[in-house]
């Protein structure tokens, strides 16, 4: 293998590209493989890129068996609730052990190679053991975050019809118990696929009832697979690894899905190029299985890359705003992965919570998912004496497409920018009306990468390869690239910064809603006849939703009593129907909205408008008064 210290980073990047098969296949010797692949990329029928053609392998044996042999006895799961205060860790030999029960578990519900398996489940240590338990059997996962709530979760089962769907009692948030079982039980009632079975986790924090015949207690079931051998199957490097559903811009969530051999390389890859990460460290990343991150680098990353990982179930903030910095002194963590917004909560604690602990062990804290303001990163790097490292990437790619690549050449990171192009993506900046490329520094364009994406990013949507293609590959006006529908502008020395979106999704918190999805709830509510969701800057969460809604008879909301009261409900419904992560901060009532004379919904303006900013060009404006009431009912 090239010694990639001596090289220089646009070299690098470039033979990623010009020499897309030799690259490639030198970073594929960072996985284990069963057969080797006997073509590195077919291209052949584009944009659908093969990865690692004819080659088998497999996620669970890469992040667990492969390390029985040089390190078994190393942590490789650290499982820490703050909520419940148990702590636990597990070797990679007691993983190992954990993953095959799970897997025999699996197997004895009837699920086969290629089945899905839902999991609906909190940052509990069985979260991981069933992820790599459908990784070892071949079964694809799909991991439902377990802030949504019923509707969602239904739409998501009548999406991957999974054969099985394994959850808990509750998971717990700030002290209280966030019941799971009533909402999967509702979502199990309102979708058409049913389920055969249904493996519990029982933590004894809430009652739940039981379907005879469907629900299984996994504790039992585990005592009867104590020492049950489960060989890896060895799977396609083609063969779907997982599903992960993430918002668009219509209703119906789009399933991501990710391959094996092309995921296990990218991520081997990006832990060493771009986290930095050594095998025997650890690594510790603050978000959940039920987003991106959580998979790549909670769960498969660090566990590939022979690291110990850290699951973290709680807040940044309890018992005190010094937990997490308490881990990385307790466990020597190496490596820290969270989000802007995580910095911008502890922005606001007592500093010398952050000064605390010894953070001697760690070498750089990296933030992605939203934008990454300089006062935000400045005030954390100050606070830490840490590196603190912007990444862009999205559900989609499953690993960064701007990064500064460290591992590969030391380089400058400049606050506000992501850092440059990674290694295999061809990334342009391209003119939305004409579709031309944009060369010049520090012009404005739509962020776009030339075809085939590199390993590791999304093969498909779930059964819909059409919305694939139109989805990602259509909207660049007279080309076939993929529009990753942010903004974003690039610097004379290669380093981009990102914009927003150009589509209706907003980002709260570091997670992606899409807008539709929130309106379509709303919509439900028997007082609601139309409504707009947009989101709108906020200092904490980067976005929040905020709703308009004309209703359907006006006086229901004549005094501000019934008004706040009307709010109230419609939060409810969201919360109950979607989960509390879609619930808009505020919901007004205006008796029209703002339209072309088309019909379309004007977004963009009524962002502009709850912004301040000037909403620009109005003049297929059906009804101008309209705009003026969002700009009323803001600042009444
Ligand atoms: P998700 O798929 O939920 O991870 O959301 C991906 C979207 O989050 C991207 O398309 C961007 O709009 C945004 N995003 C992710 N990382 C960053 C970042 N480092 N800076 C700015 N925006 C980001």
């Amino acid at each position: 293998m090239r010694r990639h210290s001596m090289t220089n980073y646009a070299e690098f990047h470039r033979r990623s590209i010009e020499d897309r098969d030799g690259f490639w296949t030198e970073q594929a010797c960072l996985v284990d493989w069963h057969e080797p692949f006997t073509q590195v990329c077919d291209y052949s029928e584009p944009p659908f890129a093969k990865w690692f053609a004819g080659g088998k392998t497999n996620l669970c044996h890469n992040a667990v068996d492969r390390h029985l042999k040089d390190r078994p006895d190393q942590n490789a799961l650290i499982f820490v609730s703050t909520e419940t205060g148990i702590e636990q860790t597990y070797s990679f030999r007691e993983l190992h052990a954990e993953v095959q029960r799970m897997a025999a578990i699996l197997l004895s519900l009837g699920v086969k190679q290629g089945d899905r398996v839902l999991i609906y489940m909190p940052m509990i240590a069985e979260a991981c053991f069933a992820m790599l338990a459908c990784a070892r059997i071949g079964a694809i996962h799909s991991v439902v975050f377990g802030g949504f709530a019923s509707h969602s979760l239904a739409s998501r089962i009548d999406d991957a019809q999974p054969v099985a769907i394994i959850s808990a009692d509750a998971g717990m948030r700030g002290g209280k118990v966030v019941p799971y079982k009533h909402l999967l039980d509702e979502a199990v009632s309102l979708s058409t696929h049913k389920p055969a079975k249904v493996l519990m986790v029982n933590r004894g924090l809430a009652e739940f009832s039981r379907t005879a015949g469907r629900d299984e207690d996994y504790a039992s079931l585990r005592e009867q697979h104590l020492d049950t051998v489960v060989p890896c199957a060895w799977v396609d490097s083609t063969h779907p690894s997982y599903i992960l559903y993430t918002s668009g811009t219509t209703g119906k969530p789009k399933g991501v899905q990710r391959d094996t051999g092309g995921y296990a390389v990218a991520l081997a890859a990006s832990m060493r190029h771009i986290y930095m990460g050594q095998p025997g460290g650890t690594f510790f990343s603050t978000s959940d299985i039920g987003w991106v991150v959580g998979h790549s680098y909670i769960i498969y990353g660090p566990l590939i890359n022979g690291m110990a990982t850290i699951m973290y179930e709680g807040l940044p903030t309890r018992p005190d705003a010094g937990v997490w910095w308490s881990l990385v002194e307790k466990y020597k963590v190496n490596v820290m992965f969270s989000a802007p917004t995580a910095a911008r909560v502890l922005k606001k604690q007592d500093p010398a919570y952050l000064t605390k602990y010894d953070l001697s062990s760690l070498q750089a804290l990296f933030l992605a998912g939203e934008p990454l303001d300089e006062p935000t990163a400045t005030w954390m790097s100050d606070a830490i004496h840490k590196p603190v490292i912007d990444n862009y990437w999205q559900t989609e790619t499953g690993w960064p497409i701007m990064a500064v690549c460290n591992g590969i050449e030391p380089a400058a990171t400049k606050f506000g920018s992501p850092g440059k192009a990674v290694y295999g993506f061809d990334v342009r900046l391209i003119d939305e009306t004409t579709g031309a490329e944009i060369t010049e520094p520090n012009q404005k364009g739509v962020i776009a990468v030339e075809g085939p994406l590199p390993p590791g990013c999304l093969q498909t949507v779930w059964g819909d390869d059409a919305r694939y293609v139109k989805t990602y590959w259509s909207s660049i006006h007279g080309r076939t690239m993929y529009s990753t529908f942010d903004w974003g502008v690039k610097d004379a020395d290669g380093y981009f910064y990102i914009l927003g979106r150009t589509d209706d999704v907003i980002n709260v918190a570091g997670h992606r809603l899409g807008t539709r999805e929130i309106e379509e709830s709303i919509s439900s509510h028997p007082a609601v006849a139309e409504v707009a969701v947009v989101g709108v800057a906020d200092a904490l969460k980067g976005q929040v939703a905020v709703a308009f809604a004309v209703l359907k008879d006006s006086g229901s909301a004549a005094s501000p009593a019934d008004a706040l009261k009307l709010e109230g409900s419609i939060m409810k419904l969201v919360d109950d129907q979607l989960g509390a992560v879609a619930r808009p901060a505020r919901v007004r009532f205006v008796s029209v909205l703002p339209k072309t004379r088309s019909g379309k919904l004007l977004r963009r303006a009524i962002q502009a408008v709850c912004e301040g900013r000037d909403p620009g060009d109005l003049t297929t404006m059906e009804d101008p008064g309209a705009l003026q009431q969002v700009k009323d009912v803001i600042t009444a």
